[in-house]
């Protein structure tokens, strides 16, 4: 049973859900700090992208792994209460996900997505960014 009442566990969701996250902060200050720059939270694209690198064309989405379904991600377990109101929830976030990755790419940008469990690996994290943004078109 969920320890937190219904009512407290959206708060606690809202949190997770919201801009700046930590996950997000430090996905930020690794991609800093290997020298790129980045305009964040571009609503005028598909999903409204955490970082945007416009002369390069890509974006990176910082996902939480229980908010965007991360699967096989042990923080992705569903909720035990309340399913009828959380399944089709995050079903839906996973099927807009998908619409706006695929609006993306057809629009010509290359997508990374990183998801929460990643960036307790930091150094591994680094290299994945690197080669991302490093590579040619
Ligand atoms: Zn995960």
């Amino acid at each position: 049973v969920d320890s937190l009442s219904p009512k407290k566990r959206s708060e606690v969701m809202a949190r997770v859900r919201s801009k700046n996250s930590r996950p997000e902060m430090l996905v930020r200050k690794l991609v800093f700090s290997l020298g790129y720059r980045y305009r964040l939270h571009d609503n005028r694209l598909p999903g409204c992208p955490d970082l945007v690198f416009r002369s390069r064309r890509k974006v990176i989405f910082v996902h939480g792994c229980f908010w965007h379904r991360h699967s096989r991600c042990a923080l992705a377990r569903m909720p035990k209460s309340r399913l009828d109101f959380w399944r089709p929830k995050l079903e839906g976030n996973k099927v807009r996900d998908r619409r706006n990755h695929r609006a993306l790419t057809r629009g010509g940008w290359r997508v990374l997505t990183i998801w929460e469990c990643q960036t307790s690996e930091p150094e591994r994290l680094r290299k994945i960014i690197r080669r991302f943004l490093d590579a040619k078109r």
